[in-house]
Parts: C-alpha cells; structure tokens; sequence
C-alpha cells in the first residue's frame, strides 16, 4: 500500500525544501524526494544551489577575491605581504565545507519540521501517485498524496561538438573543483555564470577568454550598467569576444582546441581548460510518467499557469523547471507560495520585483525594466544616477567604481526599474526592491534618511538626481 501525504515534493533544491517546510509549517502531512548525492554518495539536499550552484560560487568568489586584493590592492593602504600564495586544494576544501554545513542543516531542517525526506528519484504517475527509486538501489517505494511539487530544477545546457569530459571540458560542476589554476581558461558564454566563475580563475591567476555568440555584452542588464562593466572587467583582466560562436573543440595532449566563428570567419583558440556556461535548461528527465497528466511546453518546461499550477489537477510546479527567471530566490518564494494555496491561504508572487544579481567585482544588480526595456515600450519615465567615485564610503573603502541608476513614471514618479553597478550591489538592492514592491516612488527613495558614510546613500542620491536635486554631484 502506498503511504498517503498531504503534499509531495519531487526535488530538494531552493524551490523543493523551501516548500516542504513551509507545507510542514502549515500543518500539511509532507515529503521531500531529492535524489542528489555528495561524493560519498549520502543525500545532499540543497540541489543546485547549495551543491553546485550559488553558495559554492560565492565561496571560491571570495575566496578569490582576498587573493586578488592582497596582491593588488592592499599596498595602497600600506599593507605588505612577502610571498602570497593560493592552495587550491585548501580553498576547494574550505568551499566543500561551506556546503556541507549548508546541505546539513536542510537536513536538520526537514526533520526538524517533520517532512518525510526520501533519497532517490521520484517519478509521478497518474492521481498523484509518485514512485521513488532509492538512491542506494533498493525496492521502489510507493506514495500517494492530495498535492504534488515538482520541483526538478535544471542542468547545464550542452552544445554541440564540444563534449563536456569533467577534466578538460567541464560545466559549473568541474569548474567549482579544479585543482590548480589552469594557466589559460576559456569560457564559452559571458553570462552570469561564466563571468563568476571565469572571475574566480582569473583572481587566481588565469589568463581567461570568454567567448560570447552575442554582439552586445550582458544583453539584458541595463546598457548604462553593461558598458561600464565591460570597461571594468576588461581592466581586470578578463577577454571578453563579442560575437564569437563556438562551433567545437577537442581535447589533444592536455589542450583544449576550440573552433571559433566570429565576423572574420573561423579561427582556432588553444586553452589548458574550457569551461561551458551557454545557459541552463529544463531537468525533467524520468519525471513523468506517460499517464502523469503533466504538460510541457515546446521550450521543455513544465507548463503552469500564474499559480504554478500544472495541468494535472493537484500537480504544482516551482523554480528552474517551470518559467521565469532561473534563480533560487525566485524558486523559493514560489515554492512557499504553492504551500500556502495548497492550505487554502491567498499567495501571489510579484515577478516584476525579482531581484537580479551578478557576483562580480564590482557586483551587478537590478529590479524591474532597463531603459531600453522603457524605451523599446514607448513609455515616459525620467532617470537619476550617481557614481560611487563621489560617495565617501566608497572611496573609504577603495571602491569607487560604478553607479546606482534609477527609472521611475514621468507623471506618477512610480520606480520603474533601478540598476546598480558597484561594491555590495548585491545588498544595496533590497532597499529598492522593497521600495518597488509597495509601489514607491523616487520621491519616496529621496526622503528615506540614509545612514551616512554608506554605500545606500548612492541611492539616496540617485533618487535626488532623478529629480534635479542630488547634493554631491552636479545636476
Ligand atoms: P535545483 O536547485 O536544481 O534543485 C532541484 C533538485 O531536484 C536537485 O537536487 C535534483 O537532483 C533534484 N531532482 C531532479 N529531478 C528529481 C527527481 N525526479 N526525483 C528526485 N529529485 C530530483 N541563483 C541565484 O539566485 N543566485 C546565485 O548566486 C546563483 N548562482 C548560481 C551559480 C551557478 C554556478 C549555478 C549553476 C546556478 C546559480 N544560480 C543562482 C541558479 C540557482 O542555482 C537555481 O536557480 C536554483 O538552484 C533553482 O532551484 P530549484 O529548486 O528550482 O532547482
Ligand atoms: P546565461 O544563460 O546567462 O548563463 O548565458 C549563456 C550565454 O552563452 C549567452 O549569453 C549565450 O549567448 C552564450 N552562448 C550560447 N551558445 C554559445 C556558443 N556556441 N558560443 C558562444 N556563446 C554562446
């Protein structure tokens, strides 16, 4: 007989674990599956972005990061270091241990609040029936319940002729676990995650290409914010080749050789290790049973409506899987937004505040429309802005580069979009993000007392800017 939940989650990433507890919380019977495995093959849940995704990123960019100010940096504050070096194999460590501590506590977590967690691969079936395939390769356990998360996530998209071996080719996964610093990396893709990880080898001291199909550089960040940190990343070091395809490569004697397709034809590029980041896709690979009931869309997503619902009745589905933006903030509150209809509570999730985030240095980060998302719709909105280079923290702190810009209505002041481009970009976001959620205006940002010296009084000056008024720049 097959146990009866309340709710099942097929997959334990952000999007999967978040909403198990929430469910739990609301006093739903639950089940989390994640099939995910660490090296010694026990249950990691966490998926993509505790294993091999966000939180390892940001442990080897900071990592990187010391290095990198240590050697160039910290002479201007006086500051001398004979013989700096990088263990790789330590600072690889140190990441591992990063998430261990973060996978463990989802653990703790899930038993803390009750939720039935299984490791294996779960497969939904017709009427909510989901079979999990143990990972240990024991009997297949059968469960049933009233709701049902798919919550799968996504993988790295292949391209082809370039076969991903783990060593010489690799995706976020290898290139999360080198152990030395290849002399030379290329990067196929200048998105997100090549340009953190290309940043991480080249802090290290890699020389790294990133090889970008695109004529424009960080298409869908706000132009104003691209041109700047194309200057920036350039200046540190970072060859970025606009509008060059990858057609192959191949591994010969320890090399990677790539074929490139750019303006002026083929041409041949040699590097120790490649690593590809074209883009992330869709995981539902064994998911769905043939009676499942489950649509997908002709891009392989999980089709859903508004609330994430599939077109199964009681089948839900969350984060990398379904559309929208693949990011793990997003995933999550989609995730505690289902639990929360599935109790019978309101949830509404606002995918116009999304946050978005380069871990880069200086970092990006936006919310809501770029100018050309504005100018493309014909709307009226006036922008503000203000440089770090005359914000005191900034130059305190020895980071001057980049600037907050803000977009907000011409007539009802509303904050269309904001886009900063500077040290803690990351953090310096949220401010706006809340702004926007309640409907804020630039008015509304100019007023807020800002505490001073910080970085959020760029804000505060872009705001003042937008409307004519910033005090430490001219108008
Ligand atoms: P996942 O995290 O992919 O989790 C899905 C889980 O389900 C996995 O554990 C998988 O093994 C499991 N699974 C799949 N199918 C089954 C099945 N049939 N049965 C059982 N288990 C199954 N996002 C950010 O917001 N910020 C960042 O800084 C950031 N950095 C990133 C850096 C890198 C290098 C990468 C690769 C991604 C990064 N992302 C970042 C994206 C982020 O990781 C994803 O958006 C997020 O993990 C999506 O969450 P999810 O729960 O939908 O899926
Ligand atoms: P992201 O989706 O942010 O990870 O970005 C992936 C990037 O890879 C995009 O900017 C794509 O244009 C780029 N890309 C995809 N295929 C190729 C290719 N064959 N050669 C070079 N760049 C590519």
């Amino acid at each position: 007989m097959a146990e009866k939940f309340d709710v099942i989650v097929i997959g334990g990433g952000p999007g999967g674990y978040v909403s198990a507890i929430r469910a739990a919380q609301l006093g739903l019977k639950t089940a989390c599956i994640d099939m995910y495995s660490d090296r010694d093959g026990k249950a990691s849940p966490g998926g993509t972005c505790l294993n091999v995704g966000c939180i390892p990123s940001k442990a080897l960019l900071d990592s990187s990061k010391h290095f990198h100010h240590l050697q160039h940096d910290f002479s201007a504050h006086g500051i001398s270091v004979k013989d700096a070096g990088i263990d790789v194999p330590t600072m690889i460590a140190r990441k591992d241990g990063v998430v261990k501590k973060l996978t463990g506590g989802v653990s703790q977590l899930l038993k803390g609040n009750k939720v039935a967690f299984y490791h294996g691969k779960g497969r939904l079936k017709a009427g909510r029936q989901v079979e999990v395939s143990p990972a240990d390769g024991g009997e297949a356990v059968q469960l049933e319940a009233d709701n049902v998360i798919l919550a799968s996530g996504s993988v790295p998209i292949q391209i082809p002729n370039v076969a991903v071996d783990g060593e010489f080719i690799v995706d976020n996964v290898g290139a999360l676990d080198f152990d030395h610093v290849p002399e030379n990396l290329g990067v196929i893709g200048a998105g997100v995650i090549g340009l953190e990880l290309g940043s991480v080898w080249s802090r290290l001291g890699s020389k790294v290409t990133l090889l970008e199909a695109l004529p424009d550089f960080l298409a869908m960040a706000d132009k104003d914010v691209s041109k700047q940190a194309a200057r920036e990343f350039k200046k540190q070091g970072l060859d970025v080749r606009l509008g060059a395809m990858v057609k192959g490569a191949e591994v010969s004697k320890g090399k990677v050789n790539v074929t490139v397709e750019d303006a002026k034809g083929a041409s041949k590029h040699s590097f120790d290790r490649l690593l590809v980041s074209v883009g992330r896709k869709p995981y539902t690979d064994g998911l769905l049973a043939e009676d499942s009931g489950v649509r997908l869309t002709d891009r392989g997503q999980i089709d859903v409506d508004a609330q994430s619902k599939t077109s199964a009745p009681g089948v839900w589905a969350i984060g990398d899987c379904v559309r929208g933006p693949m990011l793990a903030h997003k995933a999550s509150e989609e995730g505690m937004a289902v639990a929360e209809l599935i109790a019978g509570k309101p949830a509404h999730i606002h995918f116009d505040t999304v946050p978005w985030v380069v871990y880069t240095d200086p970092e990006i980060a936006w919310v809501g429309k770029t100018e050309q998302e504005l100018e493309a719709a014909g709307a009226s909105y006036r922008a503000g802005s203000f440089p770090f280079a005359a914000n005191g923290r900034a130059l305190a702190g020895g980071h001057p580069a980049g600037m907050v810009k803000i977009l907000a209505d011409s007539e009802t002041d509303e904050i269309l979009g904001v886009h900063i481009f500077g040290a803690n970009a990351s953090e310096l976001i949220a401010e706006c993000v809340v702004a926007m959620e309640f409907q804020g205006s630039s008015e509304d940002l100019a007023r807020i007392i800002h505490a001073h010296p910080t970085l959020s009084e760029a804000v505060h000056e872009a705001a003042l800017h937008l409307d004519g008024r910033a005090i430490h720049r001219g108008n």
